[in-house]
């Protein structure tokens, strides 16, 4: 068994965030190292939500770890089974540190397989359902900004102007995707 690497979050600014992942199409051993590397840069970076390209891998794989929910969907597609919306904090590890309103869908349901290749689908609500689309939405270099309004969006900007990274400090700081408290 290869070992599980924690591997380098890329931040905003690496172009690999805003290209399109390709589809899955090998699912061999290959794959199945990169949703552990993945899942163990999660674990380690203590976030909600990682997509591959957020580690520079430009496929359509992310793994989520919404209040101990854990998981992984390869070549995901969205459905909403409701025009139901939440606002709320969202953040993103290639954001570090920043949280800022975003409204999303409030229920979602996820479709896609395995790293076997077995199909599998995630109902989320809620916090579940933001990362969902949160993360769906890295592959296909979308990010949290795009979906801010104006006026949000300006203040973030802002933000990571004044933010000056990348710095080495980010790498330790906790960063779950919510603001709220666990
Ligand atoms: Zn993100």
């Amino acid at each position: 068994m290869a070992a599980v690497a924690v591997r380098e979050v890329r931040l905003f600014g690496d172009p690999v965030l805003r290209t399109r992942a390709d589809p899955v199409t090998d699912f061999g051993r290959p794959l199945r190292s990169l949703v552990r590397d993945l899942t163990e840069t999660l674990r380690t970076e203590r976030g909600a939500g990682l997509a591959a390209p957020q580690i520079g891998v430009g496929l359509r794989v992310f793994v989520f770890d919404v209040d101990g929910v854990r998981g992984h969907i390869v070549n995901p597609g969205l459905d909403f089974p409701d025009a139901g919306e939440q606002d709320g904090p969202e953040g993103c590890l290639s954001f570090p540190g920043l949280y800022f309103d975003v409204r999303r869908r409030r229920n979602v349901v996820a479709r896609g397989f395995t790293e076997l290749g077995d199909p599998v689908q995630v109902v989320g609500t809620a916090e579940m359902a933001r990362c969902l689309q949160h993360e769906t939405d890295h592959l296909d270099g979308v990010l949290f900004i795009d979906r801010m309004d104006p006026v949000t969006r300006k203040a973030a900007m802002k933000a990571v102007r004044d933010a000056d990274w990348p710095a080495p400090a980010v790498k330790v700081s906790p960063h779950p995707m919510s603001g709220r408290p666990r």
